[in-house]
C-alpha cells in the first residue's frame, strides 16, 4: 500500500472492493459498438486470421491430439442448456433468471481441459508456423500433419518454450509444445496446484517452483527466456496472439447457437458471464463476442473478492498500474485459475469501450455453485470456473446492474434473454482432487 494516490483510493467502489466486499460494478466507458471498435486499432480482420491458421493446422492437431477427431481437429467445446441449474439458481434469488441459461463447457476442451487450450495453444502454433516457414520447412499450402515428421520435431527441439502461470496456462502451452517437439520451461506460481506440475513433467516439460505469486513467476519466466535467443516467451499479461486466440472462440459459438435455435439480437439480449484472472482469456472472448452481436450481447466478468484486478484496474483506469496489493487484499483465492493481482495492461485498454461490468464473488460460493451443477445437470467444473455463475445470480438483484437493465430498455426483454456461463475449466482435475473438491466447505 502507499503508492497509489488517495483520489483512487477514495473511491466508494475502490472502497468496497478493498473492504473484500461483493461488487456490482457497470463501466461508464462503455460505448456503441461500433464507437469502440473504431477506438480499438484491432478487428475482425485479427481474428479472421487467428481461425484461418487454426484451420491449417487441424490436421497436425488431429495427428498428435487423436482425441479431436470427431472435430477434425479443431478444438472446441459445445454449448449445453442447463435448465435443473436455471431452478437451482433461482431457487436462490427467488426467480430471478429468466429467459436460457446455457454452459459453455471449455471446461471440456481436447488437449488442456481448459479455456487455455484455445489462447495457449494458438500462440504455440503461431510461433511453430513462423518458424517453420522462415526454416523453409512449410508453406501455408502444405498439410501441416507434416510437422509431426521426425525431422520438424528434431528441427524444433532446438527452441526453447517458456511461459508464467497459475497452472492452466502452464497445462496448456506445455502440452501443445511438447507435442510439436520444444523444450518447455513452465514458471510455476505457489497457487499452482501439484498434479498440474506432475502432469506436465510426465509430458517432459520443465517445471520451476516459485513461493511468490503469479507475477513475480512471469517476470523471472520472462528475463530468462529473454536470455536466450533461441528461447520464445508467452507473455500472458501482454499477448495479443493469446487474445486472437481466444477471440475465435465466438465464430464458433455462433454455430451452435443457431443449432440451439438461441437468437441474440435486439428483441434477445445475450448476456455473457466470463471468470477472469489476467484478463487474456476472458478479454479475447469478450472482443470476440462484440465483434459479432455488437450491441445486443452484454460481457461481464467475474473475479473472486480477493483477487479482483481487472475491476480495480479498470475502476480506477489505472489497469496495470495498480495490484489487489495495495489495496490491502491478499491477492489469495481458491479459485487458482483466477489467483491473479495485477491486471493485463493491454486487456484492460482494450476493454474499456466493451465491457458491460464485473462481478466479485466470495470463495465459499464457488463450491456451492460446483456441487450445485454436479448435483442438477451431472457436470463437473473446477472452482474457478463456477465464479460465472455469480452473474446471472446477480445480474438482477444488484442495484448497478439493475439500473444498466433499465437505461437499456431491457427489463422487459429478459423473457427473451439467453445467459451464457463460460465454464472455463475442470475436465483434467484427477478423481482425488474432485472429491476433495466436493468436501470443500467454506464459511460464508
Ligand atoms: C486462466 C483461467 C481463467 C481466466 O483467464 P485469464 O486469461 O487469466 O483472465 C479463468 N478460469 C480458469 C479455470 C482459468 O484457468
Amino acid at each position: 500500500m502507499g503508492q497509489i494516490g488517495r483520489e483512487y483510493l477514495e473511491m466508494p467502489v475502490v472502497k468496497k472492493i478493498a473492504a473484500a466486499r461483493e461488487i456490482a460494478w457497470v463501466n461508464p466507458g462503455l460505448v456503441p459498438w461500433e464507437e469502440a471498435l473504431s477506438r480499438l486499432g484491432i478487428g475482425g480482420e485479427d481474428i479472421d486470421d487467428a481461425q484461418e491458421r487454426l484451420k491449417r493446422f487441424a490436421p497436425f492437431i488431429l495427428k498428435c491430439f487423436p482425441e479431436t477427431k470427431d472435430r477434425g481437429g479443431i478444438i472446441e467445446s459445445d454449448l449445453a442448456v442447463i435448465p435443473s441449474m436455471k431452478e437451482y439458481l433461482n431457487h436462490l434469488c427467488k426467480g430471478a433468471v429468466s429467459g436460457s441459461l446455457l454452459l459453455k463447457k471449455d471446461s471440456h476442451l481436447a488437449v488442456a481441459g481448459s479455456v487455455k487450450a484455445r489462447g495457449g495453444i494458438y500462440e504455440v502454433l503461431k510461433h511453430t508456423e513462423e518458424l517453420a516457414v522462415s526454416a523453409g520447412l512449410l508453406t501455408q499450402q502444405d498439410d501441416y500433419s507434416k510437422l509431426a515428421s521426425d525431422a520438424c520435431r528434431e528441427f524444433f527441439s532446438q527452441y526453447t518454450i517458456q511461459v508464467g502461470s497459475t497452472g492452466n496456462l502452464g497445462l496448456s502451452i506445455g502440452i501443445a509444445s511438447a507435442a510439436v517437439g520444444y523444450r518447455v520451461v513452465v514458471h510455476m506460481s505457489a497457487d499452482a496446484k501439484q498434479w498440474k506440475k506432475d502432469m506436465l513433467k510426465s509430458h517432459g516439460v520443465t517445471v520451476v517452483e516459485y513461493a511468490s505469486d503469479y507475477s513475480e513467476a512471469v517476470k523471472n519466466g520472462r528475463r530468462e527466456s529473454d536470455a536466450d535467443p533461441k528461447s520464445y516467451f508467452v507473455d500472458d499479461e501482454n499477448s495479443r496472439n493469446l487474445f486472437m486466440g481466444y477471440a475465435v472462440a465466438a465464430r464458433r459459438l455462433r454455430g451452435q447457437m443457431e443449432e440451439l435455435g438461441i437468437a441474440a439480437d435486439a428483441r434477445h439480449p445475450l448476456f455473457v458471464y466470463i471468470p477472469c484472472g489476467v484478463g487474456g482469456a476472458p478479454g479475447g472472448i469478450a472482443f470476440g463476442l462484440k465483434e459479432l452481436w455488437g450491441d445486443h450481447v452484454h460481457v461481464f466478468f467475474v473475479e473472486p473478492t480477493q483477487a479482483p484486478c481487472m475491476v480495480l484496474g479498470m475502476a480506477t483506469g489505472l489497469h496495470s498500474g495498480i495490484c489487489v496489493q495495495d489495496v490491502g487484499l491478499t491477492g489469495q483465492t481458491h479459485a487458482d485459475g483466477l489467483a491473479v493481482g495485477r491486471p493485463s495492461g493491454f486487456v484492460g485498454k482494450v476493454m474499456e469501450p466493451l465491457l458491460s461490468g464485473e462481478f466479485t464473488v466470495d470463495d465459499w460460493r464457488l463450491y456451492e455453485y460446483m456441487r450445485a451443477l454436479l448435483r442438477t445437470e451431472d457436470i463437473f467444473i473446477e472452482p474457478s470456473a463456477c465464479a460465472a455463475f455469480e452473474g446471472p445470480l446477480k445480474l438482477l438483484q444488484s442495484e448497478e446492474t439493475r439500473k444498466y437493465l433499465e437505461e437499456r430498455g431491457l427489463m422487459g426483454r429478459l423473457g427473451e434473454a439467453s445467459h451464457i456461463v463460460w465454464a472455463t475449466g475442470g475436465s483434467l482435475v484427477p478423481e482425488d482432487e474432485r472429491k476433495a473438491y466436493e468436501n470443500t466447505i467454506l464459511k460464508p
